[in-house]
């Protein structure tokens, strides 16, 4: 009966099979030919994603203070009909642009803000703040949200023709630099109904990764002390300093640090340290940040500067007045299937064609900061696998981590910026307003749109995505927010600075209808090298 039962049904499984490998190669034939008019979009966008990096470098805002950058980007996105909520988790410079019905539901996001102290011309190879002591984007943020918009707008024109369902969502890391955004969208619900995370980041190489990743989570503190005031010289034994109660808690911690994992890092400023000797300081701030492997490591470290600054605050008779959260950010833990994807649409993409003065100029810079001379990468950099916590000696923290542990979430690095930089440094400004970090984010836009393609026309792939997140990664560790339910987006970080400094910053913001590039607009030739004679110039263009 088995037997007869089973040869009964050969044939018609031989047909079902034979129908479905047509199918199969039909809809691979489909994809493939999508893929292919995608790039070539892509390419017709270049100007496009161009002006797009330019202007936002031009913004150089810092966390929190991304109003032109966002006023901007939103002003792109209503304009190509995208439906845009502002102000999201009550921080005004965040929102989420939708675009589309149905699943899957593709969250695109990259980050905007700039680092203090950063302001640099770009396409000088050496130190040239254009204007001294501004915030810049010495990290390379102003590239991410062009890499995402292009993508998606070749994609979309893709959908509409196609009929194809599927929903773009589009936000942005605010204050990245402070780690102080994306938990809270993940606590505002922005991640409820997505499918799959594509997060992009400015890097050196087209790349991506999956499992935990090299670096750390953290937690990121301001402890403000109270004291009493007094006349420093008249009547000191009358005041009790809150800046002795800061300088303690750091002594105390530095002793503290020989003492715990070699993973573990932190570090910290001191926001108010007292207005003039001769007032003893009633109110002083320490900020700190606090980085572990792990979300209970995390808290545990938390608890141990709690402790030194209480001691620090009975040391001097001071008291702890209040421990304000500014920023969180989970470790982060990337999606196998995605990022394995995303790599074989690497390959057909493959990094862009670097000329001879775009590598001149890289190793320019690299030799400006005692870098390693290597210049621009030439090859394809292999997929990243999983950091295990013994090989991971911790690094720096993205929290976009919150948001993997809620979705599926992968980071795409994508070529704009130079390799061997410092980091949060005026040197990793130089290239991202110039051919080079045009060319990257050209680059990240196609490797994006073709992950998006293959997300929207390979359900199996999101089923994968959604069984590696259940099944591997959150099997046994379940997501908490670092920060407590009071607490709050620090949204009033960095308002003084872009008080001081935004009038001047205006008078360089790019105006794409006069210039077609910002190195025209500021009159820099492509690459200006530091001078025979060891000075540091802007050489005028000479196309002008
Ligand atoms: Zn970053």
């Amino acid at each position: 009966m088995h037997l007869t039962r089973s040869l009964s049904c050969l044939p018609l499984a031989f047909v079902i099979t034979l129908s479905a490998r047509a199918q199969g190669a039909a809809s691979d034939a489909r994809l493939a030919a999508l893929k292919t008019e995608a790039m070539r979009d892509i390419d017709t966008r270049a100007q496009f994603t161009q002006q797009f990096v330019d202007q936002v470098f031009s913004f150089g805002e810092l966390g929190f203070q991304e109003f032109e950058t966002s006023k901007y980007i939103v002003g792109i996105l209503k304009q190509n009909g995208f439906t845009v909520r502002e102000g999201v988790a009550g921080i005004p410079t965040a929102w989420v642009a939708t675009w589309g019905s149905g699943k899957p539901v593709i969250a695109l996001g990259s980050d905007l803000d700039g680092i203090p102290q950063a302001s640099q011309v770009p396409g000088v190879a050496c130190h040239l703040p254009l204007i001294q002591g501004a915030p810049g984007h010495g990290e390379g943020h102003n590239s991410g949200q062009a890499v995402n918009i292009t993508a998606a707008l070749a994609i979309k024109n893709i959908m509409q023709r196609e009929h194809m369902s599927g929903t773009l969502k589009i936000w942005p890391g605010v204050a990245e630099e402070q780690l102080g955004s994306k938990a809270y969208l993940v606590r505002d619900g922005v991640f409820k109904d997505v499918d799959v995370v594509l997060f992009s980041h400015v890097g050196s190489n087209l790349q991506t990764g999956w499992g935990a990743s090299q670096g750390s989570g953290l937690v990121s503190v301001l402890y403000s002390f109270e004291g009493q005031a007094a006349h420093a010289a008249g009547a000191p034994w009358r005041g009790r300093s809150a800046l002795d109660a800061v300088e303690l808690m750091d002594v105390g911690w530095n002793f503290r640090r020989e003492h715990l994992r070699l993973q573990t890092r932190s570090h910290y400023v001191i926001r108010n340290g007292g207005d003039q000797p001769n007032v003893v300081p009633p109110t002083a701030s320490v900020w700190y940040y606090f980085r572990e492997l792990d979300y209970k490591k995390i808290k545990e470290l938390w608890a141990m500067g709690d402790s030194v600054a209480q001691g620090a605050a009975m040391m001097t008779g001071t008291k702890l007045a209040s421990e304000r959260v500014l920023g969180s950010a989970w470790p982060g833990h990337f999606n196998r299937p995605i990022a394995e994807d995303m790599t074989e649409n690497i390959k057909l993409v493959g990094l862009p064609k670097w000329t001879a003065a775009d590598q001149q100029f890289a190793r320019a810079i690299q030799k400006e900061v005692k870098g390693d001379t290597t210049g621009l990468d030439t090859t394809v950099a292999k997929l990243e696998g999983d950091v295990p916590d013994s090989l991971n000696m911790g690094g720096g923290s993205d929290d976009i981590g919150d948001i993997s542990w809620n979705a599926p979430t992968i980071v795409l690095l994508y070529p704009s910026n130079v390799p061997n930089l410092p980091g949060h440094h005026w040197a990793d400004a130089i290239a991202m307003a110039t051919p080079i970090a045009h060319k990257g984010a050209t680059a990240g836009a196609k490797a994006q749109a073709l992950t998006m393609l293959d997300i929207l026309l390979k359900p199996a792939l999101v089923d994968s995505a959604w069984s590696y997140f259940r099944n591997v990664q959150t099997k046994t560790v379940k997501y908490e927010p670092l920060m407590r339910p009071e607490d709050r987006p620090a949204t009033e970080l960095n308002t003084d600075i872009l008080a001081r400094y935004r009038p001047e910053m205006k008078k360089f913001y790019y105006d794409p209808k006069k210039y077609p590039t910002y190195l025209q607009q500021l009159g820099i030739s492509y690459p200006t090298l530091r001078k025979a004679d060891g000075s540091c110039a802007a050489t005028p263009n000479t196309l002008q």
